[in-house]
């Protein structure tokens, strides 16, 4: 499978080294590569939305002429995992001028809700389809404070949601590029079939 990491800011190295250990447990091999420019996403079969800052990559997704290539898509029903800033930048109302949300994934987020309680922290959660929790970092993570109806909720830390899934795009306010364990990028792009951690 080709990934594309949507690479014009944040953690990009992570996301790469985790889908290619999600596509080896699968026995399949990744080819990772970076989008910093448009005409890169319409080959790729799954796309990764990194942690990072929202205001930042959201200007440079659509200044480079991304952002539509990535809205098609979700639209064609292309895989996406969006972390964090991420999941901001996909939302449909960031609360934010300075966020061109994409309207991909039906919630609102308020950008950096949990971080004001704690700028970061570590909880090992449950998460519906893994059969054991998964340790999720949060960093200056948004809280989703409105979930559309389409839209199920994978995972919650304490009532909230955390993670998402949309159609095809699963989003999370942690970030589980940041641990070796890779069975959230397994969900999203292998959902048919767990693997162990
Ligand atoms: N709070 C950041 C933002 O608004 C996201 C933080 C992150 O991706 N770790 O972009």
């Amino acid at each position: 499978m080709k990934a594309g990491v949507i690479a014009v800011q944040g953690d990009v190295a992570e996301h790469a080294e985790a889908v290619r250990r999600a596509a080896t447990a699968h026995g399949e091999s990744a080819e990772v590569v970076e989008v910093r420019d448009s005409g890169i996403v319409p080959d790729c079969d799954a796309l990764l939305m990194p942690g990072g800052e929202s205001t930042t990559i959201s200007r440079l997704i659509h200044r480079e002429g991304i952002a539509d290539e990535i809205r098609d898509h979700v639209e064609a029903g292309k895989p996406v995992l969006a972390t964090c800033a991420g999941l901001i930048v996909l939302s449909r109302d960031a609360k934010d001028d300075r966020v061109d949300a994409l309207g991909l994934v039906d919630v609102s987020v308020d950008r950096n809700a949990f971080g004001r309680q704690k700028d970061s922290f570590e909880a090992k959660i449950p998460v519906d389809g893994l059969s054991e929790p998964f340790h999720a970092v949060f960093i200056r993570a948004p809280l989703i404070d409105e979930v559309g109806e389409g839209v199920e909720t994978l995972a919650t830390v304490d009532g909230r949601p955390v993670a998402v899934r949309d159609g095809p795009v699963l989003a999370t306010s942690f970030h589980p590029e940041l641990t070796d364990d890779s069975r959230v990028h397994d969900l999203a792009f292998f959902p048919e079939s767990e693997v162990e951690a």
